[in-house]
């Protein structure tokens, strides 16, 4: 079994043609800019929407765990409480509950991947596994990725880099193409703002770039104030190595609603997104603006 967070039909930013992403759960990382923090942890997770509750406390009433409380108003859960059984979603009347997360056999995932089977074909499309880390459910994730290669699919991954090499070595003969981001090479200040070493990222993206450059895209989220002033840095790191290309994501808010839901701060609240306007200077032959 594999913990899931999504599935997302017609997906186009997630690599070549049409395509299916498959988000699964778990994420060694915590960067704070992230738009999709419900996948952070491998178990599922209540989210509670503010604007749909109308504060009559039901599901209060109906956690046995009573882990729901209201102070001024405001929905507060002890996430060391629940375990996220559903009741009060199912009980809440204006769907302001939801759980993110479910725990699918490989065929149930590649079920769903392969309604699209014709779309593929006709744009040259597949399936992308995503996160959170897409590697973060070690073998569980290998074998359902292999069996998604074995299923005749594109098969495109999404990573952080932040997974043990052993594993990446495993799923790499499964995967056709490799969107590898690099957030920063500044060992100190990757380490500070997102948790992630980076000597590990950098060994599995030498791995890769070594023996399946052509396949490779690094990705580099533009965040301001963590890695907007470093680009030039991070682009000569990037160039030395024989990448497909390079692709500049500018930093937006859209996963502002999600900290949110799940009643965590976000530290990007009052910030606004980065045009692709403001990162041409950059674009060249390998470089390129947007997902
Ligand atoms: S049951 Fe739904 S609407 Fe009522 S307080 Fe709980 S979350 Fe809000
Ligand atoms: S998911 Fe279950 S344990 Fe968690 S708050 Fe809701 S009713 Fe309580």
């Amino acid at each position: 079994m594999i913990s899931v967070s999504n599935i997302e039909r017609f997906a186009t930013r997630d690599g070549p043609g049409i395509r299916t992403t498959v988000f699964l759960k778990g994420c060694p990382l915590h960067c704070p800019w992230c738009a999709n923090p419900e996948t952070w942890q491998k178990e599922p997770v209540l989210m509670h929407m503010e604007n749909k509750c109308v504060h009559c406390r039901i599901c209060e009433s109906v956690c046995t765990r009573h882990a729901i409380s209201f102070e001024e108003k405001m929905f507060r859960i002890r996430r060391e409480s629940c375990d996220h059984c559903g009741q009060c979603a199912e009980a809440c009347l204006n769907s302001a509950l939801s759980i993110n997360g479910t725990y699918m056999e490989n065929e149930a995932v590649l079920r769903e991947v392969l309604k699209d089977l014709d779309y593929y074909r006709e744009s040259g499309g597949g399936v992308t596994f995503s996160g959170g880390e897409p590697l973060f459910q070690k073998e569980a994730a290998v074998s359902l990725i292999k069996q998604a290669k074995e299923s005749g699919l594109h098969v495109a991954i999404e990573t952080t880099g932040v997974c043990e090499p052993s594993l990446l070595q495993q799923a790499e003969p499964y995967i056709d193409l490799f969107l590898f981001d690099i957030k920063h090479v500044n060992e100190e200040k990757l380490s500070a703002v997102t948790g992630a070493p980076f000597e590990i990222v950098q060994k599995n993206f030498e791995y890769l770039c070594e023996k399946r450059g052509g396949d490779v895209i690094a990705r580099v989220p533009v965040i301001p104030g963590f890695n907007r002033e470093d680009l030039d840095e991070i682009l000569t790191f990037i160039k030395a190595h024989p990448v497909r290309a390079v692709n500049l994501l500018p930093f937006h808010n859209l996963g502002k609603t999600k900290w949110h839901q799940l009643q965590k701060d976000y530290a990007y609240e009052e910030a606004s997104s980065l045009s692709a306007k403001e990162l041409e200077p950059y674009r060249d032959e390998l470089v390129t603006i947007g997902g």
